[in-house]
């Protein structure tokens, strides 16, 4: 069921006298009567403790007392750490991702790990070693994903703020299949430091929250320098309401006309809602999309065939007690340890880098990607912000794309930001057959405060109407 509950909500309770510890205990509840698996693990004894520590006045901060889902993806210290696999299925980290120190140091309650596709490898949360999360709007469809558990728990109300990651889509897809806002940062504003890697070059975690000023919170506290990820660039964020009647908008018209209708129709429907309020826009062209799909999913497999090279069973993860050769051995816990997408993703990755092929496709993707920067800066010129669907379908039902590349074409209109490193957030901004439609605002780099105003308008004067 869709009942999600705000950072507002939450610190009302609070000012009536609720303790904290009551509260957390409501929400753990929640997570255990959930019927639509969006928890992989609960950190019932750590967020009690954390609890109590404000209920005695020992801690404070601007998430205090706020109940935080983490993506499985993400390390906890002392909180096993999945990344949906089974290769993980045992492994504790030993140390906390930057994001989380700062969510503690700001008195942020980590509740738990959200359930996620292998690895980050999917749409759906269907890849997870754990099963898929379904959709609270209707649980015989995908919650989208691969951060599919942490935007389900946010609009079951199990967590009221959650971290995702987002590499080709993944925290805007499951937002926009959920109908909550999912915002993904600007390369580089927030530290990867634990983050378990897919593919470097195009990945940021992002917030997920049920509004869009939770949100543009939770970016406030976890962006910022971080010398443990050499990426990470000098820069705050700092969310401020700002006058949006004049603000530019280009439509992305390569975005929009080739999705489903009735995604279409919502997101027509939106932008002439906007423009009712005084707001002008004008179509775009971006003819690179048609290279956008295959350039990312190259970059990405190749990362990945490199970054998972160190699952191999010998110093931490999934490993077998015979003895063996360590060739044999390191295949056979390679084996049994990933699933078929991972697999798959490692093969393919391994084959573009290889010595014959580097260039035909490698290279040749990296190529890609710089013309879908210069295409980008080039409308960024004429327009503050570009508008399109997140998705080009409505959440579809668990189990019904099977073929892998049916499944990648799924990304079509979310790979490009990654591809060119730009934020994007995703806001929902329709209803169709019971069935919620995101809509993606894509902005210049670190220019977060005009996306997140922007999306505001969407949220007051489409979405909430
Ligand atoms: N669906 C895309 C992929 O599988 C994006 C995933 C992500 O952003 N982690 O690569």
């Amino acid at each position: 069921m869709f009942n999600p509950i705000s950072v507002s909500e939450v610190r009302e309770r609070y000012s009536q006298g609720e303790s904290c510890y009551d509260v957390i205990s409501e929400f753990l509840e929640k997570i255990k009567d959930s019927r639509l698996n969006t928890f992989i693990s609960i950190s019932e004894n750590e967020a009690l403790a954390m609890a109590e520590k404000i209920d005695k006045g020992k801690l404070s901060g601007r998430l205090k007392g706020i109940p935080v889902s983490i993506k499985d993806a993400i390390s906890t210290r002392g909180i096993r750490t999945t990344c949906g696999s089974k290769i993980l299925e045992n492994y504790v980290p030993p140390f906390d991702a930057h994001v989380i120190e700062r969510i503690k140091a700001e008195g942020g309650i980590i509740i738990g790990k959200t359930n996620m596709d292998e690895f980050c490898m999917g749409t759906t949360t269907e890849t997870s070693y754990f099963g898929p999360s379904k959709n609270p709007w209707d649980e015989s469809r995908v919650p989208g994903g691969s951060s599919g558990g942490s935007a389900a728990s946010i609009a079951e109300g199990s967590s009221v703020l959650s971290l995702g990651s987002d590499t080709g889509g993944s925290v805007r897809c499951p937002a926009a299949f959920c109908g909550v806002v999912g915002i993904k940062p600007t390369y580089g504003l927030v530290s990867r430091y634990g983050l378990i890697p897919y593919a470097n070059s195009l990945e940021q975690i992002g917030p997920i929250a049920s509004n869009v000023k939770d949100a543009a919170l939770l970016l406030e506290i976890i962006a910022g320098k971080d010398y443990r990820d050499s990426t990470s660039v000098e820069k705050t964020f700092e969310f401020k309401l700002m006058d949006v009647s004049k603000v530019r908008i280009g439509i992305i018209r390569e975005m929009i006309e080739k999705v489903d209708e009735k995604v279409q129709k919502e997101t027509w429907r939106a932008i002439n809602k906007l423009e009712e309020l005084g707001m002008n826009y004008e179509e775009v062209s971006l003819p690179m999309m048609d290279y956008t799909l295959a350039a990312y999913y190259i970059l990405a497999m190749s990362e990945a065939s490199s970054n998972l090279s160190r699952y191999d069973g010998v110093r931490y993860g999934y490993h077998i007690e015979k003895e063996m050769n360590w060739n044999t051995y390191f295949s056979k816990v390679r084996a049994e340890g990933f699933g078929d997408e991972v697999k798959r993703r490692i093969l393919l990755g391994t084959y573009a880098l290889s010595a014959g092929y580097y260039g035909k496709y490698y290279l040749k993707a990296l190529r890609v990607r710089n013309l879908i920067i210069q295409a980008f800066n080039k409308l960024f010129e004429r327009y503050d912000v570009l508008l399109a669907p997140t998705m080009p379908t409505l959440p579809f039902r668990i189990g019904e794309i099977q073929d892998p590349l049916s499944m990648y074409l799924m990304d079509i209109n979310t790979v490009p930001v990654n591809l060119a490193g730009l934020p994007a957030v995703s806001v929902p901004a329709g209803l169709n057959n019971g069935l919620p439609v995101g809509l993606q605002i894509i902005g210049k780099p670190f220019d977060e405060n005009m996306i997140l105003n922007v999306a505001l308008k969407v949220e007051e004067e489409v979405w909430k109407r």
